[in-house]
């Protein structure tokens, strides 16, 4: 007997998202991922990669890669528990540790891994996880693979934090169960920062955990890019940061830094570490060199916001709203999501690529166009994506003349 397409289903959403006009394929880039680069043929001033440092075509970083291959081979051919270690796995975990300050580290995938496979791990039915709402997604499938109980609190609240931690202080009491407090470091779709000194405070006088997400803020944020816990001042106080390396630092993966004792049961527990394949030599050894570069010499950092000030100034002055940005990433909130696509599109014709963000990576009706500066762009670059901020935004009324 002739059946229906099981998966009919999906054609129906994807019809739905269709007829809306908010169905993409991703751009397609050509060449090497940099601050002016060619997206679908055309070149365009790249003000949507979180390259900070521009550091993804750096001739160091591609000639480390380059010998790592020649030396150890391109792939590590198992999991790092069985016979996936590699001596420069090891090399890469004590230089991270040194970086971030902490007694140690471990090295997953990607910081999507690092995050999941770290908060599924250390925390079990019966413990509590109080978390910012726009904690990055990876945290999110974490804690629900955890099977923890999950608290929400309002973005940046940290006295509804508090009342959450209050409450879990209760439940767990009793049946020795534990709290993890959570946010990222820089959120990556607003660009703020979370008040992570107030947040140190409310996890240490409710016996929670603290962590916090680095992604954004590696190579960023703090001397020589050091993170959120340096830049507030807050060594030894935050329990568990992650950050990744492929970001900022221009290749791929994530890492957790922390204490010896988290370290090595994350060694024992962390999924990802146990069941998927460690990274090709080249991967590791790309991360290394940027690390030394990143130690030697803070320039680029200081560029990075040198970069990022001169940006954010010229789109207030043409009349933008940027006031949630503290950092990079620097959003213009238009509100409904065809706004958002309409705008990205006309900046993309007039050579100027910055991606619109609609639901559900952000709440309805707060779509918007996210520009993330970098050190590789110019004076002339940033000049030019203003020129044709003024333009389009104008023309669809989003600013006065
Ligand atoms: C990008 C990102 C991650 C994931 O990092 P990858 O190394 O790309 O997997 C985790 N958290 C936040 C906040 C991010 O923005």
């Amino acid at each position: 007997m002739e059946t229906a397409n099981p998966l009919a289903y999906l054609e129906q959403q994807l019809a739905e998202v269709r007829e809306k006009g908010l169905f993409h394929y991703p751009r397609v880039l050509s060449g090497e991922q940099r601050a002016r680069c060619v997206y679908d043929g055309r070149e365009v001033v790249n003000l949507s990669s979180n390259n900070y440092l521009g550091l993804t075509d750096h001739p160091e970083l591609k000639a480390a890669a380059v010998q790592a291959v020649e030396r150890y081979g391109a792939g590590s051919g198992a999991v790092r528990p069985i016979a996936g270690t590699m001596e420069i796995h090891v090399e890469l975990e004590m230089r991270l540790a040194r970086f971030k300050r902490t007694e140690a580290a471990l090295v997953f995938q990607s910081g999507f891994t690092a995050n999941a496979g770290t908060v599924s791990c250390i925390l079990g039915r019966g413990d509590v996880i109080v978390s910012d709402e726009l904690n990055h997604a990876s945290i999110i499938d974490g804690a629900r693979l955890s099977r923890a109980e999950i608290k929400i609190f309002p973005h940046k609240d940290v006295a509804a934090a508090r009342k959450l931690l209050a409450e879990a202080r209760e439940e767990v009491q009793g049946r020795g169960g534990h709290i993890l407090l959570i946010t990222d470091g820089v959120f990556s779709m607003d660009g703020d920062i979370a008040p992570l000194p107030d947040l140190v405070a409310a996890a240490r006088e409710y016996g929670a955990i603290m962590m916090v997400d680095d992604a954004h803020a590696s190579g960023v944020l703090g001397d020589h890019g050091r993170g959120t816990v340096d830049h507030f001042g807050l060594h030894g106080q935050v329990h568990i940061q992650v950050g990744t390396l492929s970001k900022a630092l221009g290749g791929l993966g994530g890492y957790v830094a922390g204490s010896r004792t988290l370290i090595d049961y994350l060694i024992l527990r962390a999924r990802p570490f146990l069941f998927s394949t460690s990274h090709p030599p080249a991967v590791t050894a790309v991360a290394l060199k940027a690390l030394e570069l990143l130690e030697e010499d803070d320039t680029l950092v200081k560029r990075l916001w040198n970069n990022t000030r001169y940006f954010r100034d010229g789109l207030a002055r043409l009349g933008y709203d940027v006031s949630t940005s503290q950092t990079p990433i620097i959003p213009v909130i238009v509100g409904e999501e065809k706004g958002a696509v309409q705008l990205s599109e006309l900046l993309f014709e007039e050579g100027v690529f910055a991606q619109s963000v609609v639901y559900p990576t952000v709440p309805r009706g707060k779509a918007r166009v996210r520009n993330i500066v970098t050190a590789g762009h110019t004076r002339a670059d940033l000049d030019q994506a203003l020129d044709a901020y003024a333009r389009v935004g104008t023309k669809l009324g989003l600013i006065r003349p």
